[in-house]
């Protein structure tokens, strides 16, 4: 494994770092400050400095850096994507200045993927250019969504229409002001293979019988203005070139959208603990309790040292999942990928539990970061499933190579 970046990559993150220092990190407050915190989703708006800086990062050629494929952005591959990933993941509001956010991502990469000329044509562009902002509406309140084949949402095939019913929750983006695509998954042939039987649909937001219940709260925050939504389906009618990929063909884009998703996570998570690795050790250094500071304090050099032990770990086993992911594509990495998943969150968690230590009651203000990271690091122990589902299948595939071969399989 050679983790060294090519000079374009390594060009990448210099004009991505100095744009961060620059641009981004200066213009957190303001960013706040514009979103004015209104509680009825209806009336959010985009902060206007939002828009500001994805204009200059899209002159500065700092765009779509997620795509592999040159021919819909940067293509860069995972392995070099990281570090680019990672300088994101130290601001909550950078990802979208470059057009590398969840969940438009993964629904880009799936209309690259599996999408049509004319589903291309019609949400891909506009999706490639930040004009619009789409969700992802899979997880249901009804139902055990880490086992997906639970979903009871159905997509029926009504001629040459598809019709939608079911009730949809945690579907993050579709409060965002620019929110116009929904990507709806659904029940279609209740005969089929068990993961042949849901296929992914597109639904404009406008469409009838399209129902925005409410946004559900994180730790009581709405994530404005984006936030997560409750949403009903009921007797929704879209053409039937709105399924991706054809019928039946849910689960495998929903696997192949959730690879390099993941991952995206967990390299951005590792930008979060830096950065409150960084605020832990400045505050230890500066902060004076007991006619000492506070990193000669108590077993806080450990603490700081631990920290750092994790984070190398957690970036070297990220590296290697993304190393992975482009040498022998989403199934052959499915171990490392769920490896990153457990291991990256947990241990961003505790150096920013540890970084809110350090900072006392300021912790847990507003003041600092730390809490916002905190509670947004904390869903992904849980979102694109949850640490145990991991677990399982990191263990199934490690007891699979002990596990004695049937004649047939051997
Ligand atoms: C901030 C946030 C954003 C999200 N965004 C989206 C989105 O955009 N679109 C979308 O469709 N969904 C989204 N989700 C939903 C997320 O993917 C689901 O919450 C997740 O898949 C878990 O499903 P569930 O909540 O129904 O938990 P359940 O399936 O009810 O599981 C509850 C708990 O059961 C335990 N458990 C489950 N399986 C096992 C097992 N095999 N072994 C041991 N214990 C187990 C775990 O402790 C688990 O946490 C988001 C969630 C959050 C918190």
């Amino acid at each position: 494994m050679d983790f060294s970046l090519s000079p374009r990559a390594q060009s990448y993150l210099n004009r991505l770092s100095a744009f961060m220092q620059d641009h981004v990190l200066p213009a957190e407050p303001k960013y706040e400050a514009q979103l004015q915190n209104v509680p009825d989703w209806r009336r959010w708006k985009q902060p206007s400095v939002m828009e500001n800086l994805k204009a200059q990062a899209r002159d500065a050629g700092l765009w779509n850096l997620f795509l592999s494929d040159p021919e819909y952005g940067a293509g860069l591959t995972n392995l070099e994507y990281a570090p680019l990933a990672e300088v994101t993941g130290r601001s909550a509001i950078a990802p979208e200045v470059f057009n590398c956010n969840a969940p438009d991502t993964g629904n880009m990469e799936v209309l690259v993927q599996y999408g049509s000329a004319g589903q291309k044509e019609r949400w891909l562009k506009p999706l490639l250019a930040g004009e619009i902002r789409s969700a992802f509406c899979m997880t249901e309140p009804d139902v055990a969504s880490s086992d997906a084949t639970n979903m009871r949402a159905t997509a029926h095939i009504d001629g040459d229409q598809v019709v939608l019913n079911g009730r949809k929750w945690w579907s993050s983006g579709v409060g965002h002001p620019h929110c116009r695509l929904l990507i709806f998954m659904g029940l279609t042939d209740c005969s089929a293979g068990k993961y042949q039987r849901h296929s992914m649909v597109l639904v404009p937001l406008d469409t009838p019988g399209v129902r925005v219940e409410r946004m559900v709260p994180v730790f009581g925050s709405y994530h404005e203005p984006f936030g997560h939504g409750e949403v009903t389906f009921t007797n929704v009618r879209v053409p039937l070139d709105h399924i991706v990929g054809g019928p039946g063909r849910g689960f495998e884009i929903a696997q192949g959208r959730l690879g390099p998703g993941r991952i995206h996570h967990c390299m951005r998570t590792l930008g979060a603990a830096e950065r409150s690795l960084e605020l832990l050790c400045r505050r230890s250094l500066h902060r004076v309790a007991f006619g000492k500071p506070l990193a000669e304090l108590g077993g806080n050099v450990d603490i700081i040292a631990n920290a750092r032990i994790g984070l190398e770990q957690a970036r070297l086993l990220t590296m290697k999942a993304a190393w992975m992911l482009d040498e022998v594509g989403t199934r052959g990495a499915r171990s490392e990928i769920s490896q990153i998943k457990v291991a990256v969150p947990n241990i961003a968690l505790e150096i920013i539990d540890q970084a809110i230590q350090m900072h006392g009651a300021a912790g847990v203000s507003g003041d600092v970061p730390l809490a916002g990271l905190f509670s947004s690091i904390r869903t992904l122990r849980i979102a694109d499933g949850p640490d145990e589902v991991h677990r399982a299948l990191i263990a199934k595939l490690e007891l699979r190579k002990y596990q004695p071969k049937t004649v047939a399989s051997a």
